[in-house]
């Protein structure tokens, strides 16, 4: 039996669920079950619905230094065991140790503090109009919101829906993924050692059909903030129509990377690049698993390129050596195989990787794929169509700028891009024509907070980020006052 046994947090107690049904855990780097998940239902999340209610007059009340106090409090406990939690999170994911104490966790606490700093100095528009009469709008919370989170970064992604949230004043009912439910489930703790007051946050685990649709479907919940695959993400925005609920979409990607000739390929430069293909596996929203490279500098960009990605361990995600480590779950895996055995097909040729990776001993069990790199194939294949969000990337030679837009912008999606040039009038012209809802120049994952996040497309619609997300999460209402 697994010694880990989740709850929900509905009402301010950890709750088990209420059917007394359970979904395995497992840990993608041995393959095995390490924890057990409540398989909550509908009627867990009415109950959650009910006690968000019950705490959402007063929550809504309280000065936003009241909730920001909690928020900062929140984030102190989770700063404080982030050893802790970011064990939790690569045991749960697959992910590398080194990068959920570099990144996910040290994430999930900024976003905690963003929010609850943002939302203190936060004001509202008034506008004063020349008869005698002056307008100004009210940015009120939404009442009860339901956010949704994937599984690829756990904590960063569910922090990044809560926090707005709770900061603009409405109480929450929140499901992580059932494929990576721990640290939420302690996150749900330690709001209970912070001082939430009941019902102001409730975490409901379970499946999408199950728990998630309940979210969107529940008549008193009036937003979800959604991040997830394009297909999930159309269903819910099918079950959210005829409720007019607000939505906010975060979905799938097939983002480019550009490199020109004139670009600066540093070591420094090269190894972001190889990064922005690679890092967590391949399996970031942002991640770039298109390399449109310019044919002046193809075979010598390719040769350094490979030799970089060949280089790469795949390996145990605790040890410090690794820079892979396991895929997420075994039917992510064999989808990721699957697209590869399809560029195969499609006449692609596999120039480094393709193949799953065994690890001795006990890590034998687990879901490990090698870095993938595909050459010849069309940009309209389905390999360089469809999103894997595993370590493949697809090299794509290109002549000039109208052809490397054209490739760039010519899928169904439009998440996020990045630009290698030195020409700063190119770097301006190409960024503006970029359709994607974020553009990186000679950098990747370079993000602040506070700038609008989200993708054109099939890639979301709407804006998390900054002030976005409070607005996001606020009803505005103007009151036009005569004098
Ligand atoms: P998913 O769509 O399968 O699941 C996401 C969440 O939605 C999970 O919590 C799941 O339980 C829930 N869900 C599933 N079916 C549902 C339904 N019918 N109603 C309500 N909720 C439901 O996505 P995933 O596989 O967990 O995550 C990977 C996807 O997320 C990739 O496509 C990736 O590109 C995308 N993603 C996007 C961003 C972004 O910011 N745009 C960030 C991270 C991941």
């Amino acid at each position: 039996m697994p010694s880990l046994r989740l709850a929900n947090l509905i009402d301010g107690r950890l709750q088990a669920p209420r059917r007394d049904r359970w979904l395995d855990v497992f840990e993608p780097a041995t393959g095995e079950v390490f924890a057990l998940c409540p398989d909550s239902d509908s009627d867990d999340v009415a109950a959650a619905v009910a006690a968000a209610q019950r705490a959402a007059p007063a929550w809504a009340a309280a000065s936003t230094e009241q909730r920001a106090r909690l928020l900062h409090r929140l984030a102190d406990l989770i700063e404080a065991r982030l050893d802790e939690v970011a064990a939790l999170e690569s045991r749960d994911s697959g992910k590398l140790l080194s990068l959920a104490r570099s990144l996910d966790i040290p994430r999930a606490v900024s976003n905690l503090r963003y929010f609850a700093a943002a939302v203190v100095p936060w004001s509202s528009e008034s506008h004063a109009m020349e008869l005698g009469a002056i307008n100004y709008t009210l940015r009120q919370p939404l009442g009860v919101v339901g956010c949704i989170s994937p599984w690829n970064l756990p904590l960063y992604l569910f922090t990044w829906k809560i926090s707005p949230a709770l900061a603009a004043g409405n109480t929450v009912v929140a499901k992580p993924s059932e494929i990576t439910p721990c640290t939420a489930a302690l996150l749900g703790e330690l709001s209970i050692e912070a001082g939430f007051p009941a019902g102001v946050l409730n975490i409901v685990q379970g499946s999408g059909p199950s728990v998630g649709q309940a979210i969107v479907e529940h008549p008193g919940i009036k937003a979800v903030s959604f991040t997830g695959s394009t297909k999930t993400g159309a269903q819910i925005a099918k079950a959210a129509a005829p409720h007019f609920k607000k939505l906010s979409l975060e979905l799938g990607g097939k983002n480019p990377a550009i490199v020109f000739a004139d670009a600066d390929l540093s070591e420094a430069n090269l190894d972001t690049i190889v990064r922005s293909g690679f890092a967590n596996q391949g399996e970031i929203c942002l991640c770039g698993s298109r390399l449109l490279v310019q044919r002046a500098i193809y075979d010598s960009f390719r040769e350094r390129y490979l030799a970089r990605v060949r280089a790469l361990r795949v390996g145990d995600p605790l040890d410090a050596s690794s820079d892979l480590g396991a895929l997420v779950s075994q039917p992510h895996f064999e989808k990721v195989m699957a697209c590869i055995a399809q560029a195969r097909d499609e006449g692609g040729s596999i120039v480094c990787g393709g193949e799953a990776i065994t690890l001795p001993g006990a890590h034998a069990g687990g879901w490990y794929v090698a870095p993938t790199v595909i050459e010849d194939l069309a940009s309209d294949a389905i390999t360089n169509q469809q999103e894997i969000f595993g370590p493949v990337v697809s090299l794509i030679p290109f002549d000039d700028e109208a052809e490397a837009l054209a490739i760039a912008n010519g899928t169904g999606y439009g998440l996020a891009a990045s630009l290698w040039t030195t020409d700063l009038a190119r770097a301006h012209r190409f960024g503006a024509q970029l359709d994607f809802g974020i553009v990186w120049i000679n950098c990747w994952l370079l993000r602040d907070l506070r700038t609008p996040f989200g993708g054109t497309k099939q890639s979301g619609l709407g804006r998390e980020g900054g002030v976005e997300a409070l607005r996001f999460f606020t009803e505005p209402k103007n009151i036009c006052i005569r004098y």
